[in-house]
C-alpha cells in the first residue's frame, strides 16, 4: 500500500509525546504514584485493523483503521472516527486520551476513545466511502456498542459516516441499535444542534474569555484557521457576536479581509468550489501567515501542532481559543504562558461536539427528542459552568487553564478508578 502525501501539514511532531508530557505534569502536580501515572498513560484497549476495500474499478486496496479506547472508569469510551492520511496509532492513541480528560472535566458519564482510517478521503468516490466505513465498523464492531464505546464524527467524517457506521452495527445484531453512534442525522435520531454544537462551543468560551480579558466583541479582531466541521460554524457565532473576523483558511488557502469577512458570501462560495480559495471578498495570504496576524482573538480549528515553538514567539492574539483537539504544542504552550497569553484548551473549548454528543446519546436511550431551544441552552450552561470552575480553579492556583483543567480532568478519572478498585 503506498501513502498518499499530508494535505494538511509539511511535518509533525508526535502528538503522543505532548499528551504524556501533559499527564506526566498534571500526575506530578496531583502527587500521584508511579503506578497511577503508567495506568493513565496507557490505553485501556486498542485494535488495529485492516481494511480491504474493492475500488470501483475492481482492484483491491487495503487501509489501515484503528479504535483506541482509553479509559473507561468513569462509563463507555466515547470519542470521535477520523478519516485523513495522517493517522497512525500514535495520533489515535493522543486524541483518545484527550477524550478521556475533555469527558471527565465536562463530567460526562464517559470514558475516552477515538478512531481513524489512514485514507485522504477526497480520492476516493462516496461508494468506496461507504465501503470502507462499513468493513471498518464491522472490523471493529466487536469492542463498540452504546455501553462500550460510542463513535461520532472527527476530521473526514460526518452524519452520513455515522448512519453508515450506525447501520452496520444494526444489521450485525438484527435491529436498530441508535445509540450506538452520535453525530447521525436528525433523521435516524440524531440530536437537534449535534452539528453546530462544537462550534457554538467555542463561541460561548471565546465570548467568555474575552469578558474575563475586560474586551468588548465589536472591538475585537479575530481569526480562523480551518474553515471545516468547527471553524466554520466558530467563524460565523463570532462574527455574529460582532467580532471582526478577518482571516479563515482551510487545507487549500488563507484569505484575508481587514474590513471583516462576510461570511454569508463566503459560505456560498465554499459551498460551491469546496474552498475559501478564490473568494473575491478577501485577499488570498500564506496559510503560515494567518497564525501570526495581527488580531486579537485566534481560534485554531483544524488539527494538532500548528502552534509551535517555531511560531509561538510570533503570535499576536491576547487569546488563543483551540478549537482543534492538540493544535498547541508543549513548547509552544510555555512560551505563551511567559508571554502571557490566554489559551483556552481544547479539552474545555471544543467540548460542545462531545457534550451534545452525550445529549443525543441519552436521548436515544430514552427514544425521546429534545427540542433545539433545550440543547442549546443546556449546551451553553456546561460550557460556562466549565469555564468558570476552570478560571477559577487556574487563578486561585495560579496555572494556566490548561493546568488548571488537566488537573479537575485527571483527578476525576483517578477518583473513579480507585472508589471501583482494581478487578484482579
Ligand atoms: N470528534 C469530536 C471531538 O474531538 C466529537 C467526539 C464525540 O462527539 O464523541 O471532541
Amino acid at each position: 500500500m503506498t501513502e498518499p502525501p499530508s494535505v494538511h501539514r509539511a511535518s509533525r511532531a508526535n502528538p503522543l509525546d505532548d499528551a504524556l508530557h501533559q499527564l506526566g505534569e498534571a500526575v506530578a502536580t496531583l502527587g500521584y504514584d508511579e503506578g497511577t501515572l503508567q495506568l493513565l498513560s496507557a490505553p485501556r484497549r486498542e485494535i488495529s485493523v485492516a481494511v480491504p476495500l474493492r475500488r470501483d474499478d475492481g482492484t483491491i486496496e487495503v487501509l489501515n483503521g484503528y479504535r483506541v479506547q482509553h479509559n473507561y472508569s468513569r462509563g463507555p469510551a466515547k470519542g470521535g472516527v477520523r478519516f485523513s492520511p495522517d493517522v497512525s496509532l500514535d495520533e489515535v492513541r493522543a486524541l483518545a486520551m484527550w477524550m478521556t480528560w475533555k469527558c471527565a472535566l465536562m463530567d460526562l458519564p464517559y470514558g475516552g476513545a477515538k478512531g481513524g482510517v489512514t485514507i485522504d478521503p477526497s480520492r476516493y468516490s462516496a461508494r468506496e466511502l461507504e465501503r470502507v466505513v462499513r468493513r471498518y465498523t464491522s472490523e471493529i464492531s466487536p469492542i463498540i456498542g452504546p455501553e462500550r464505546d460510542i463513535p461520532a464524527p472527527d476530521i473526514g467524517t460526518d452524519a452520513q459516516t455515522m448512519a453508515w457506521m450506525m447501520d452496520t452495527y444494526s444489521a450485525t445484531r438484527g435491529y436498530t441499535v441508535a445509540g450506538v453512534v452520535t453525530g447521525k442525522p436528525v433523521i435516524l435520531g440524531g440530536s437537534l444542534g449535534r452539528a453546530s454544537a462544537t462550534s457554538r462551543g467555542v463561541a460561548h468560551v471565546a465570548l467568555a474569555a474575552l469578558a474575563y480579558k475586560g474586551m468588548k466583541p465589536e472591538r475585537t479582531t479575530a481569526a480562523v484557521q480551518g474553515y471545516g466541521k468547527v471553524g466554520r460554524g466558530a467563524a460565523e457565532f463570532l462574527a455574529e457576536a460582532g467580532i471582526r473576523v478577518v482571516a479563515v483558511s482551510d487545507q487549500f488557502a488563507a484569505i484575508h479581509s481587514e474590513a471583516g469577512i462576510d461570511f454569508a458570501a463566503l459560505g456560498a462560495h465554499v459551498d460551491a468550489t469546496g474552498t475559501v480559495r478564490g473568494f473575491r471578498g478577501a485577499q488570498e495570504i500564506d496559510r503560515d501567515q494567518l497564525l501570526t496576524l495581527p488580531v486579537d482573538l485566534l481560534v485554531p480549528a483544524a488539527v494538532e501542532g500548528v502552534i509551535t515553538d517555531a511560531n509561538a514567539g510570533d503570535i499576536a492574539a491576547r487569546i488563543i481559543v483551540e478549537g482543534a483537539n492538540g493544535p498547541t504544542t508543549v513548547a509552544a504552550d510555555a512560551i505563551l504562558r511567559d508571554r502571557g497569553v490566554l489559551v483556552v484548551p481544547d479539552i474545555l473549548a471544543n467540548a460542545g461536539g462531545v457534550i451534545v454528543s452525550y445529549f443525543e446519546w441519552a436521548q436515544a436511550n430514552q427514544t425521546y427528542r429534545w427540542p433545539l431551544a433545550l440543547v442549546e441552552e443546556r449546551l451553553k450552561e456546561r460550557m460556562l459552568a466549565a469555564w468558570e470552575d476552570v478560571v477559577k480553579a487556574a487563578d486561585s492556583h495560579g496555572r494556566t487553564l490548561r493546568q488548571a483543567a488537566m488537573l479537575t480532568a485527571v483527578e476525576r478519572v483517578t477518583q473513579a478508578h480507585e472508589s471501583r478498585g482494581l478487578h484482579p
